[in-house]
């Protein structure tokens, strides 16, 4: 779909997949400015198509929008490019056990002019690509690496929104992750740096010895829609949950005490990863909480058996989050 500030939201329309052109000045390539989402359809046993809580990721890149100035894509128009690609071909969404169609809508600044300001033209697309099981060999817990040179939002900055140098500003501490041996990367806040934030691509949630779920409350990272739904889920079978700020001296103490006893991982692509190991550098000494091969908590697994089964229709959808996108 194209936008243009006279025009508004205009040429819907679904083409092959391939290369797009771009003008060399579009504002995208030097400003940035661009924003994007992801979520995932899943076929159920009668063969139905379902997105999960497809309006949530059209509200959120509605504020993506607001804050990297532009234009607000209203949500039926977001809903009905994901049926269009959907009807174009539905094999595309596999049904082989815990596979799904990942859906990658995102928006940019199209015009090309070479002065900073918000652009006049912009694009929206969506893609699809199937995506296979994110745990082939069972659910296996993730090892961390804690980044305190570099922070991946700032205040008042852009952490809030799901847009590209957010992820470009946290590939440097990834690659650092990668060579303490850690698959991702946990930043902290970049006021005090003693806050916990979140991962490169997933939020955090700890798990108190009496059921008290924990997350930190930020106005610098992703609003996750798996979080927001692991932690309803887990409201409604009576557990406390506590958003509020999260120090990282918090969860080494209560590791330490024995009244932290989970800690997992969430986001679109893996739903719930235990989070095994935690390890870095705090005040020029090393430290380490958990260890790579720890058994995933029991909450931890059993949260994320209740999101997946509701996913693939497996189990009944008392909050009305899947939407039929096939009919
Ligand atoms: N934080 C970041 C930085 C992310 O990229 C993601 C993945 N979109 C998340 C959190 C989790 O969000 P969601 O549950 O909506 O996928």
């Amino acid at each position: 779909i194209c936008w243009s500030e006279r025009g508004g939201w205009h040429r819907p329309r679904v083409q092959p997949y391939g290369p797009i052109a771009l003008d060399p000045s579009a504002a995208v390539l030097h400003y940035g400015q661009e924003i994007f989402e992801g979520l995932k359809a899943y076929r159920h046993a009668d063969g139905s198509i379902w997105g999960f809580r497809p309006d949530a990721n059209a509200r959120r890149l509605q504020r993506s929008a607001r804050r990297m100035a532009l234009p607000e894509l209203p949500t039926e128009h977001f809903l009905e490019s994901i049926r269009r690609l959907i009807a174009v071909d539905g094999d595309w969404v596999p049904s082989a056990p815990e596979t799904s169609l990942y859906l990658r809508p995102f928006m940019f600044a199209k015009e090309a002019f070479l002065g900073v300001r918000p652009a006049n033209k912009v694009n929206y697309y969506v893609i699809a690509s199937p995506a296979g099981a994110y745990f082939s060999g069972g659910v296996s817990p993730v090892s961390i690496w804690l980044s305190t040179e570099y922070s991946r939002a700032g205040k008042g900055g852009t952490g809030a929104a799901k847009t590209g140098g957010n992820y470009a500003a946290s590939l440097v501490a990834q690659a650092e992750a990668a060579e303490h041996g850690c698959q991702q990367v946990l930043f902290l806040d970049s006021v005090e740096g003693v806050w916990l934030e979140e991962l490169g691509g997933m939020n955090v949630v700890l798990v108190r010895k009496d059921g008290t779920l924990i997350t930190p409350h930020s106005d610098s990272i992703l609003e996750g829609i798996t979080r927001d739904s692991i932690l309803q889920l887990a409201e409604d079978r009576g557990h406390r949950v506590e958003r509020r700020q999260v120090s990282l001296q918090e969860w080494r103490d209560g590791v330490a005490s024995g009244d932290i006893v989970e800690a997992f991982a969430c986001g679109t692509a893996a739903v719930v990863t235990p989070i095994g190991l935690l390890k870095g550098v705090v005040d020029g000494e090393s430290f380490e909480i958990g260890s790579a091969d720890a058994a995933p908590g029991a909450l931890t697994m059993s949260l994320r058996e209740e999101l997946t089964d509701i996913q693939y229709g497996r189990r009944p959808d008392p909050h009305g989050w899947m939407l039929r996108l096939d009919a």
